[in-house]
């Protein structure tokens, strides 16, 4: 099959296209290189540098024709998407509008969707969250990523569009970006590496569920053929605390660092966990990455990449 990857430039987006490729599918990558980059591009698959927002996207899925598309593009910085929500609609919204309206106009057989579950339950009373929990985001990010879930269902009754949406929960892994915003084991493995002292804001308490990429891309693979226009909670269901990562993180970096420790940020929840025994039931997919094996696969490629 012939697949367009946005944002396979990117953290995940970039596993995603290495493993279609493997599977024997043709690739096409779409990327604006915003935060993404040039070597993580899969040699094999063909890159156009452009933004989801272009006009000009249309002119790519005309000459390729994908049967599938894969939709990872987005801008992730939950902090931006609150400094200036315009953007975070135009890149989120706008953009995966323009993608889904060509995938219909171009005859795309299926959608699939990087969505968020981190980012849309908001504060979990009974972690974890299954898919019918209330959705109530804490930030424009989240938003943005719920508007895009909306339009493709809307998308399907109008249009008989085919989708399947993937809600992960805090994903993890080789490439993800250690100077960026999120991603405490990137930015604890980066910094214990160079022997900085990492910052835990907050006290150490708050709790986020850690999917391995390896696991999230399985997700994507098995989606090319299961799940018919539904969304998926993508996670493990374990609740890690952020003082259990720096641990996890320190002891097989093999340093005796300890954090400094700087109030907690607004706007982000306390605890979360993903309830994925849908996808399990559905898709037949599972966690099979534990966390440990995860960190030590994530410091051993920071080490050899810092
Ligand atoms: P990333 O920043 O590494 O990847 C995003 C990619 O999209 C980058 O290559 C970037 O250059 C590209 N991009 C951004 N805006 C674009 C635009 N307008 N046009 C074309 N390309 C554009 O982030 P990631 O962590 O790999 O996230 C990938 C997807 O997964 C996003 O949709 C994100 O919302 C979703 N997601 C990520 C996580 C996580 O824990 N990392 C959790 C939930 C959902």
């Amino acid at each position: 099959m012939k697949i367009l990857v946005t944002g396979g430039a990117g953290f995940i987006g970039s596993h995603v296209v290495d493993a279609f490729i493997e599977e024997g599918h043709e690739v096409v990558v779409v990327d604006n290189l915003s935060t993404g980059f040039k070597e993580n591009i899969n040699p094999k698959a063909r890159f156009y540098e452009i933004s989801v927002v272009d006009k000009g996207l249309s002119e790519i899925f005309n000459k390729e024709r994908p049967d599938i598309v894969n939709h990872h593009a987005a801008q992730t910085d939950v902090r931006k998407s609150v400094d200036d929500s315009i953007f975070d609609a135009e890149q989120n919204i706008i953009g995966s509008l323009n993608v889904i309206d060509n995938s219909v106009k171009h005859g795309v057989k299926k959608l699939i969707y990087a969505s968020t579950g981190g980012a849309l339950y908001g504060e979990v009373e009974n972690p974890p969250a299954d898919e019918g929990h209330l959705i109530s985001p804490l930030s424009n990010y989240g938003v943005s990523k719920y508007a895009t879930e909306v339009y493709l269902s809307v998308y399907t009754k109008l249009h008989g569009l085919n989708y399947t949406i993937l809600r992960y929960a805090n994903v993890y892994g080789p490439r993800q970006n250690p100077f960026g915003e999120a991603g405490v084991v990137a930015i604890f493995a980066g910094q214990l590496l160079s022997n900085e002292q990492p910052t835990i804001f907050g006290d150490g308490s708050k709790t986020r569920d850690y999917v391995s990429v390896f696991d999230v891309v399985r997700a994507n693979v098995i989606s090319l053929t299961k799940g018919e226009n539904e969304a998926y909670n993508i996670g493990t269901g374990i609740e890690t605390s952020d003082k259990e990562v720096f641990d996890a993180v320190a002891k097989i970096v093999d340093v005796k660092i300890e954090p400094k420790y700087a109030s907690a940020r607004p706007g982000e929840v306390n605890r979360i966990s993903l309830n994925s025994t849908r996808a399990e039931r559905e898709l037949g997919w599972k966690p099979g990455v534990t966390f440990k094996d995860g960190v030590a696969e994530t410091v051993t490629y920071f080490r050899n990449h810092l």
